[in-house]
């Protein structure tokens, strides 16, 4: 063996630990993704909720609505699709109103209401529930809680529903994206909404740097 095929077989040898090397990082971080959960709330809506859903079928991502009682009873075939595709789908009241103005009665019928109306149309039942406007008294958590739900905020407001420009979402989902992180975003927008746009830039973005889409329920 001379000089040039040592420094050959030491060169190759080399290539090799540096394979392995890399090959070994990668392992590990594709067997601990970060895990996030993005969230759609107020619909189902006649034409941004099936946007949404053709991008989530499109990108093989689930996601949780927490829909409003009133919409799932006028867009029943919305909430099959969202059921039928694997999504999970929580309670966000009838109607919508400020749970703020409404007596401890009002506020149990809001959520009963929602319960009946997707148990008759879909056999559906759900344990989570977010209020609307994320704001919920210590007394009407306590009424939730004791009803069997889990209260599900959010730890990134995307403010979609202001009409926040598609830069400013995907930057902000971005850059405080965290391992557990629940996005809000809304498939209900009054006027233009921001969200498609967004979601097909933020989904390959955040599965590149290694995030796992997953719903509510499997995040807790
Ligand atoms: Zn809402």
């Amino acid at each position: 063996m001379n000089y040039a095929m040592i420094k050959r077989s030491l060169l190759i040898l080399l290539a090799l630990v540096l394979a392995l090397y890399a090959n070994s990082t990668f392992y590990c971080e594709a067997r601990e993704p970060k895990r996030i959960a993005l969230t759609f709330d107020d619909g189902p809506h006649y034409k941004y909720t099936e946007q949404i859903l053709d991008i989530l079928k499109k990108y093989d991502v689930r996601a949780t609505f927490f829909t409003v009682g009133t919409n799932v009873h006028r867009f029943p075939e919305l909430i099959q699709r969202e059921l039928s595709e694997g999504h999970e789908v929580a309670n966000h009241t009838y109607s919508h109103r400020h749970m703020a103005e409404l007596s401890e009665d009002e506020f149990r019928q809001e959520i009963e209401a929602w319960e009946e109306v997707i148990y008759k149309e879909h056999g559906y039942s759900s344990e989570l529930f977010r209020p609307p406007e994320g704001i919920l008294t210590d007394s009407e958590r306590q009424t939730v809680e004791a009803m069997g739900y889990n209260v599900i905020l959010w730890t990134i407001d995307t403010r979609d529903w202001a009409h926040n420009k598609v830069e400013r979402i995907v930057d902000s989902v971005l850059k405080e994206a965290r391992d557990g992180s629940v996005v809000l975003f809304h498939d209900f927008v009054s006027g233009e909404s921001p969200t498609p746009e967004a979601l097909e830039i933020i989904i390959p973005k955040l599965r590149e740097i290694g995030y796992e889409f997953v719903t509510v329920s499997e995040l807790n």
